[in-house]
């Protein structure tokens, strides 16, 4: 068994770890990791034992988590174990309230919603059963963030939202500033929905109109580089809004008969058909290693045997979810999309001692990730042959030739907590910084940490000593003391002291063999400009992600991982 880090125990008792009425925690770590396993193999046929043995295992070592809920709730009654719901928004007050009504219970149980809110008439819009005006999109934002902040997940955690607007909607200026203000709307992320069209429109600087989705009319006509320019001051100025390229995640859209996907799920992953839910795992690539004549390398079997489990297990969980509406069972189970994605991608490259901001970095980047996309098709086509194709592959892209279990396979989450708990680098970012105040998600208790493979290498070279602790207390980096040497400064380069072309091309390499998306967020420095900012979003397009978000450092109140300052 893999002792578990004092975070990861902490998180664990807070939040994962069964509690009785009195609130008295009723499970160990190892009966959690049980628990799961015995859940999710309950539906297997044979072999059930031998199974749930797999599962335990890679759960108990840490080698593979799944998402959030399915941690939290598998085997409990009324088990919800996918972390993504994407819910559609019509132009009535029927049905945004009933919609809202949905989203709350998936808040509930543990899920994050993501909604297009382009099909709503814009604001001041005519409403003919009262002859009065309508609120128009943000207004309804800020209703379902209200209804967001006061449903707690059990006491858990609140729930996550995403809200995309499409570039050509008329209030798409009142959408993009609708998180600049101190009273701004708290638990979404919003991103604007972009076009093929309207990128074309800002490069060739034309105009742009802005169309009315209620009468199908021309409301206003603008300067696409307008609507560009205000995007890029936004998201200097506060991070948000992030862009969701609508039109490669459709030319991408692997059921594409059963309609265009409108939105992803809250961090950006996951593009869903209304109704659709995914549920993710991600495997923890800072233990896929082994060491030969004192180095390491990539332990290629151990990740094929994850890679296969990890499917399993996530298909499993299609079968064995509680769904919380007819229509979201209806069409996760007509799909079984699935989203195996990766955590511990920097500790990886540190043991590889190989730095993030090389070249090498991203080209292994691009064969790991070649390699686990390859290994999760042929586990769905396995279990396909075992337990037949999804009931709409006839109508997917993928037929008549490969025959699939899961209408997708990978995702790269943002393992927000998982990575917490298998005590390991989040997702595929670099380290954000080697000594770090970590504040509590839910209360204020702040914890000072340096990064332990730092000191574990400072050890090695026996030159950890307390002088260097002080420096790196102070400075939160490692770069300007002479205490460290240079090759070690490169592989333990911070997020901020990477160029943003490097984060894209790690993104842009795991996008490219990633069939659902990456949830990267492009670190920055303060003094980042404008012009960066839209040199930045133009290259994620050309690089034909899915998403695009960035955080200028200092740029938002709240940050859970703050660089430590002790002065
Ligand atoms: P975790 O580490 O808890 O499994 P991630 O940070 O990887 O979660 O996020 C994966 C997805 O889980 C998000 O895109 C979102 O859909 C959902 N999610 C994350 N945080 C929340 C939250 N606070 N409430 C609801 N859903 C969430």
């Amino acid at each position: 068994m893999t002792s578990l880090s004092k975070n990861a125990l902490q998180i664990l008792k807070e939040r994962y770890l069964l509690k009785d009425r009195d609130g008295n925690i009723i499970e160990t770590p190892q009966q959690l990791f049980r628990r799961v396993a015995t859940c999710v193999a309950s539906c297997e046929e044979e072999q059930k034992n031998v199974f749930e043995e797999q599962f335990y295992e890679i759960l108990n070592n840490l080698l593979f988590l799944p998402n959030s809920p399915t941690l939290m709730n598998a085997g409990c009654r009324n088990g919800q174990l996918s972390a993504c719901f994407v819910l559609p928004i019509a132009d009535s007050l029927e049905a945004i309230f009933s919609t809202l009504k949905h989203a709350a219970l998936i808040h509930q149980s543990g899920g994050g919603t993501g909604f297009n809110f382009s099909k709503l008439r814009p604001k001041n819009d005519f409403v003919s059963t009262t002859s009065g005006t309508s609120s128009g999109p943000v207004a309804f934002m800020k209703v379902y963030d209200a209804a967001t902040e006061y449903v707690k997940q059990g006491g858990k955690r609140r729930g996550a939202n995403m809200a995309i607007l499409n570039v050509n909607h008329p209030d798409i200026e009142e959408f993009i500033t609708s998180k600049s203000s101190k009273k701004a709307i708290k638990n979404f992320n919003i991103s604007v929905g972009i076009t093929d069209d309207f990128m074309k429109a800002v490069q060739q600087d034309l105009s742009w109109q802005l169309i009315n989705p209620h009468t199908k009319k021309v409301a206003k006509v603008v300067k696409a580089k307008a609507i560009w320019q205000l995007i890029v001051n936004q998201a200097w100025r506060t991070g948000d809004p992030g862009l969701i390229f609508l039109s490669t995640i459709n030319i991408l859209n692997p059921t594409p008969k059963m309609g265009d996907i409108e939105s992803t799920n809250p961090c950006g992953e996951v593009p869903l058909l209304n109704y659709e839910s995914c549920n993710l795992g991600s495997v923890n690539l800072s233990k896929m290693i082994l060491k030969k004549d004192l180095k390491f390398e990539i332990d290629w079997k151990k990740l094929t045997k994850t890679v296969q489990l990890g499917i399993r297990f996530l298909d499993n969980v299609i079968t064995l979810n509680h769904y919380l509406l007819p229509q979201i069972k209806s069409i996760t189970m007509a799909n079984r999309k699935i989203g195996l994605g990766v955590m511990g991608w920097a500790e990886l490259l540190i043991l590889l001692e190989i730095p993030y901001a090389s070249v090498e970095a991203v080209s292994l980047a691009e064969k790991i990730m070649q390699f686990i996309k390859n290994e999760s098709y042929k586990a769905s086509e396995k279990l396909a042959r075992e337990r037949g194709v999804f009931p709409e592959w006839k109508n997917s892209i993928y037929a008549p030739n490969l025959k699939l279990r899961n209408a997708t396979c990978n995702s790269i989450a943002p393992t927000g907590t998982i990575s917490v708990i298998a005590d390991t680098s989040y997702s595929i970012e670099p380290l954000f910084a080697i000594a770090y105040d970590r504040i509590g998600i839910l209360g204020n208790k702040r914890q000072t940490e340096i990064n332990k493979l730092f000191i574990q290498k400072m050890k090695q070279l026996n030159v950890w000593n307390d002088k260097l602790k002080k420096t790196i207390l102070n400075a939160g980096s490692i770069q300007s003391t002479r205490l460290v040497p240079q090759s070690i400064k490169s592989i333990f380069k911070t997020s901020l002291e990477i160029p943003w072309k490097y984060h894209l091309m790690h993104q842009q390499a795991f996008q490219k063999h990633t069939d659902n998306a990456v949830s990267k967020t492009i670190n920055l420095c303060e003094d980042t400009t404008e012009e960066d900012i839209s040199r930045i979003f133009m290259t994620a397009w050309k690089y034909k992600l899915k998403g695009i978000t960035v955080y200028r450092h200092g740029s938002k109140i709240n940050q859970v991982i703050q660089k430590c300052n002790l002065n």
